[in-house]
């Protein structure tokens, strides 16, 4: 038996796979490498390395077989149908203080959705989110990156108003992130926007602060995640106000980039 297995090893290596595949690892790692190349003109590094799912990184750099989105593409709802299955929710005790649900609007096939963390009192009564004071903000942030509204796709982490603007709570995201993650499938975007701490922590599956998190380009799954401070913040305390143009500066410069990856790809 042990003679048998020692044969059959001895036979694959003479004849060339295991060399194969190592070289194949090796150029699986090259290609990785290419996907960190910081910008010239940014100061921070470029793209985190979060998660090393070699598909998706493959597929972000080489254009190869996408077997995972088509896969995934086929069975993703549309935004109306994850709107319809959130129906009049009644998942969490928000639905009881709510005036209405702030489901998301935009592009439904944005390259870059937006992910801020609840409505205000301005969204719960507009059923829109960002309408509000850190709503024009965030419209001019966007001009900074080349976008308008229309081109974008926003939404939230809970989609029903806590009372007083408190912090959503562990509960919560749970009850109602689930629609949030059809309403990416569903989108499929180039680009997620995480603004403010929990929609950052919750797309990134990290405690880190969004301090640390901010200025820099990670990958998730097959997703560029651009992690900035939420624009209410820069309301409040104007010293935001320089990193979040920076870093809407930044969305302009990896929005350029992914289209230079599709454009080498086609
Ligand atoms: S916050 Fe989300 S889970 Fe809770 S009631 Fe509203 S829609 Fe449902």
């Amino acid at each position: 038996m042990k003679n048998r297995l020692l044969t059959k090893m001895s036979g694959i290596i003479s004849s060339g796979i295991f060399p194969l595949l190592i070289v194949m690892t090796r150029r699986s790692q090259q290609y990785f490498k290419g996907v960190s190349v910081p910008l010239t003109d940014t100061p921070a590094p470029f793209y985190e390395q979060k998660t090393m799912c070699r598909g998706t990184i493959y597929r972000l750099t080489t254009g190869g077989p996408r077997k995972g989105p088509r896969k995934a593409r086929r069975m993703a709802k549309t935004l109306e149908q994850v709107q319809t299955e959130l129906g009049d929710c009644k998942r969490c005790e928000l639905c009881e203080t709510r005036t209405t649900i702030v489901f998301g609007v935009g592009n439904p096939r944005a390259e870059v959705l937006l992910i801020g963390e609840a409505p205000g009192r301005q969204e719960d009564l507009g059923a829109e989110p960002f309408i509000g004071a850190a709503g024009k903000y965030l419209n001019e942030l966007l001009a900074i990156a080349g976008l308008e509204r229309k081109d974008v796709y926003i939404a939230n982490i809970l989609k029903c108003r806590p009372p007083g603007n408190a912090d959503p709570l562990p509960h919560q995201i749970e009850a109602c992130t689930p629609f949030l993650r059809e309403q990416v499938r569903a989108i499929e975007p180039l680009i997620l926007v995480t603004l403010g701490r929990f929609s950052s922590q919750f797309i990134l599956k990290t405690d880190t602060g969004i301090s640390h998190l901010r200025g820099k380009v990670h990958l998730t799954g097959r997703y560029s995640v651009l992690p900035i401070f939420h624009p209410a913040a820069a309301i409040y305390d104007q010293s935001k106000r320089p990193l979040l143009e920076h870093d809407f500066a930044l969305l302009k410069l990896l929005i350029e980039k992914r289209h230079e990856e599709l454009g080498s790809r086609a």
